[in-house]
């Protein structure tokens, strides 16, 4: 289990899957870019089945290949309507404007506020290697966003301007070395409670 991401029971009647452990922050397969999928294979299959079961273990909404150590352009979701997967997964458009609070599963314990794109139009495949192209806005728009970005070895803590974001480094610097940060992330979040991804 990784420290500091919450274990409970999910919802689903998995048996027999393995779960992996979440790479947190200072972890550097974090910061490298993934390789394209060029074949679905049992294999694959299996590292979707483990995924999903990782991101229900810690009770996230989306979960990105490197986050479980592999460098794989693929990420799995779930908004409440069952489990889905998207290979090679890139955003084609964005348009608009929107500030609001994210929580990375690599990042435990930290909320932040970001301002990202509004609406996106992303396009990938299947696992039945069908080409999707999914117009996303609100959450799903934003998960999708944060999603893509590990895939590129981004984390949201980039997506702050320079002052909060060293605001930020600053606050995992400090828990690193056990000291109490509540008072400084007061400063990072507005009032979201959407799901870490
Ligand atoms: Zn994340």
């Amino acid at each position: 289990m990784t420290p500091g991401v919450e274990w409970v029971a999910h919802p689903l009647p998995y048996t027999g899957r393995m779960s992996y452990v979440v790479r947190t922050y200072g972890d550097p397969v974090l910061r490298q870019v993934a390789k394209p999928i060029e074949n679905v294979d049992g294999a694959l299959v299996q590292l979707v089945d483990d995924m999903v079961e990782t991101m229900y273990e810690a009770v996230g909404a989306g979960l990105a290949a490197p986050q479980v150590g592999v460098q794989r352009r693929l990420f799995v979701y779930d908004l409440d309507d069952g489990p889905k997967a998207i290979i090679n997964p890139e955003i084609v458009e964005s348009s608009g404007e929107l500030y609001h609070d994210e929580a990375c599963l690599s990042i435990p314990g930290l909320r932040i506020g970001i301002v990202r794109p509004e609406t996106v139009l992303l396009k990938g495949f299947d696992l039945d290697g069908n080409e999707l192209i999914i117009e996303a806005d609100d959450f799903m728009g934003r998960m999708f966003q944060h999603e893509v970005d590990h895939l590129d070895g981004v984390l949201m803590i980039e997506r702050l301007d320079d002052e909060m974001r060293k605001h930020a480094l600053r606050i995992l610097r400090d828990r690193a070395m056990g000291l109490d940060t509540s008072a400084m992330e007061a400063k990072l979040v507005s009032a979201g409670n959407d799901r870490p991804v």
